[in-house]
């Protein structure tokens, strides 16, 4: 049996999206910047599949979506824009950012504090999630930009960005957040969060891999990335992705509709599973169910490397994730893991398991059978196991 439980790092693309893209590779080619008939029959599936977008968001009409390559490219951009906008012009010289968000903002912002801007990585707390009081303590006169993720890859949590956009716009600072990992799993309306730039990606949706967007709220705007011909007006050019962006807003308007799924059926699946996970004896799961998407499980089993139960579930056809990077023989640990401050061994003994609405029971039960056999051979096998002090009920 093959069992896919990395949702979180891409999902498979909807039969239906693909049916939607597959006339624009060999039919429908046509550039849509050209003055011919190839180029028009490609503007209304554009014109409709922008609309499902939009509405997905609940973006105004009079707001902007910029399609772009993925989500590490909508990212890069916000962030490179507001330190050549705000930053290198000396009229701020501060962002906020959270210590658990993606690499694509931890990179970038990190980049950006190398040319001389001051940015404050706002801890999480012992729940995984941000308090958006550290926002409110962290943001002075000199703030241009905060950018925190509305749900976190690793753990699932979610993190209080209505709260945080009310914060910013009291204090005129632009809001920027990742949704990448919310959309389809729990609502996202651009208007009711107060956000100025939000990020998401067709992959983790069931759409195309290789295409994202960024939402920017009208008046708001941002210096192009990829500077070039006119396409998305100006703001990102390169001949536009018709088939992706036709295949992202099918996958966008079908994330809407199962939204309800999700949250009822794939999160009452997801509870089972990790109940049933729990009963084995030392294992500790991060965040809150009622804070974290349904779909995800950051669960450590004490004793066990992350990696070593990857091999085994891998053996078995099941695909999940440690959430942390192999280097060379340096097992790094899980970042988020880290980040709350577990010990070293439960920060390298943590395994993520994340659901689509493709998931199903049968599935769940036999990972649960293998999941229960590696824990027993792999603890047998564990000098870290075996010495581990008795009734650890502490575990951070
Ligand atoms: N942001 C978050 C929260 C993610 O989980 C990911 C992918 O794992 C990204 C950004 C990057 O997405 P993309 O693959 O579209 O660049």
């Amino acid at each position: 049996m093959r069992v896919y439980l990395d949702n979180n790092a891409t999902t498979i693309v909807d039969p239906q999206v693909f049916a939607e893209m597959e006339p624009f590779f060999v039919q429908k080619y046509g550039n849509p910047n050209s003055l011919h008939a190839f180029a028009s029959e490609t503007h209304q599936p554009l014109k409709q599949a922008m609309e499902k977008i939009y509405a997905g968001i609940h973006a105004p009409k009079e707001d902007s979506v910029v399609v772009t390559s993925c989500a590490t490219e909508s990212n890069n951009w916000v962030l490179k824009s507001i330190y050549f906008q705000y930053i290198l012009t000396g009229r701020k010289n501060h962002i906020i950012i959270s210590e658990v968000e993606h690499p694509s903002v931890i990179a970038t912002a990190k980049f950006i504090e190398s040319q001389g801007c001051r940015v404050t990585y706002l801890p999480i707390n012992h729940e995984g999630l941000i308090d958006a009081q550290t926002v409110r303590d962290n943001i002075t006169d000199k703030t241009a930009l905060v950018s925190v993720m509305m749900a976190n890859n690793e753990t699932g949590g979610i993190f209080p960005v209505q709260e945080i956009g009310e914060i910013c716009k009291e204090n005129n600072v632009l809001f920027h957040t990742d949704a990448v990992q919310a959309i389809g799993k729990i609502p996202v309306d651009v208007q009711s969060f107060n956000v100025d730039y939000l990020t998401f990606s067709a992959h983790k949706f069931h759409g195309p891999k290789g295409v994202g967007a960024l939402y920017i709220k009208k008046g708001r705007e941002l210096l192009p990335l990829l500077h070039g011909g006119s396409q998305m007006g100006g703001y990102r050019s390169g001949t536009l992705n018709v088939a992706g962006i036709v295949g992202m807003g099918k996958a966008m308007e079908q994330a809407v509709d199962a939204l309800d799924y999700e949250m009822t059926d794939i999160k009452e699946m997801r509870d089972a599973f990790e109940d049933e996970l729990l009963k084995i004896e030392d294992t500790f799961v991060v965040t809150p169910r009622e804070k974290r998407t349904p779909n995800t499980i950051l669960i450590s089993f004490r004793g066990i490397e992350g990696e070593s139960m990857l091999w085994d579930l891998n053996c078995a056809g099941i695909g999940a994730s440690t959430g942390s990077a192999c280097a060379s023989e340096d097992l790094e640990s899980n970042p988020v893991m880290e980040a709350i401050g577990a010990d070293a061994d439960l920060a390298h003994t943590a395994i993520r398991f994340s659901l689509s609405r493709y998931t199903t029971q049968e599935e769940l039960d036999y990972t649960l059978v293998i999941v229960k056999d590696a824990v027993k051979r792999l603890r047998e096998i564990s000098s870290s196991y075996a010495y581990a002090p008795e009734g650890h009920d502490s575990k951070l």
